[in-house]
């Protein structure tokens, strides 16, 4: 589909701090821009509805899947999330490059659906870390850490399938990395 090479995924196991990068990659560029998901999940302190995503019962989740509104979506520690197609479909037809931030099922879908798209992954820099800013965070109960611990290890083993991957060391130097991958792509033809 034309337009394809606007659209940019990148994922992380939970804690790697993607968010951050992303949210520095935005400020720092504002041309670009992210996609917000729909989630069955409970909204955190400082989160924003229409903002940081859309927050959904899961009956309404259900109703948007069936009518055809959900392009992706996946089951995350027990609450669904799902890429919008309105979403997706604005940025492409505005040539407007847009970040998609969903974990690694959604990624390779996103890839299927739309092979031009560039997968990227952001590793943190080991898992002691990971572990660290997971805790450090103190959002999530004991039982919610160690499921995302446990997902990150599966996550990470399927990271190769990704075209480009970066190390969230410093978060501007990771930023930075992530717009040089956008700046080259945008630079090719959209197959
Ligand atoms: P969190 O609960 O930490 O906000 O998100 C949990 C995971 O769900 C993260 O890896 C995040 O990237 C992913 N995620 C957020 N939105 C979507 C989406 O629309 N589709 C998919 N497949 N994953 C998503």
């Amino acid at each position: 589909m034309k337009g394809e090479k606007y659209l940019f995924v990148v994922s992380g196991p939970s804690g790697t701090g993607k968010d951050t990068v992303v949210a520095k990659l935005l400020g720092d560029h504002p041309e670009i821009k992210k996609t917000v998901s729909a989630t069955t999940r409970a909204m955190r302190e400082g989160e924003v509805d229409g903002v940081s995503y859309h927050f959904l019962s899961r009956e309404h989740f259900k109703e948007a899947l069936d009518a055809g509104g959900i392009v992706e979506y996946t089951c995350y520690c027990d609450n669904y999330y799902g890429t919008l197609r309105s979403e997706v479909e604005r940025h492409m037809k505005a040539c407007q490059p847009v970040i998609l931030v969903i974990e690694v099922e959604g990624a390779g879908n996103i890839k299927k659906l739309y092979p031009g798209a560039t997968t990227i992954f952001v590793l943190p820099p080991d898992m002691a870390e990971l572990e660290r800013r997971l805790r450090v965070r103190g959002t999530e109960s004991e039982e919610t850490i160690q499921k995302r611990l446990r997902r990150a290890e599966t996550e990470i083993a399927r990271s190769a399938d990704y075209d480009e991957h970066v190390v969230n060391d410093v978060v501007q130097d990771c930023s930075d990395r992530i717009h040089d991958i956008i700046r080259n792509r945008l630079m090719q033809s959209d197959e």
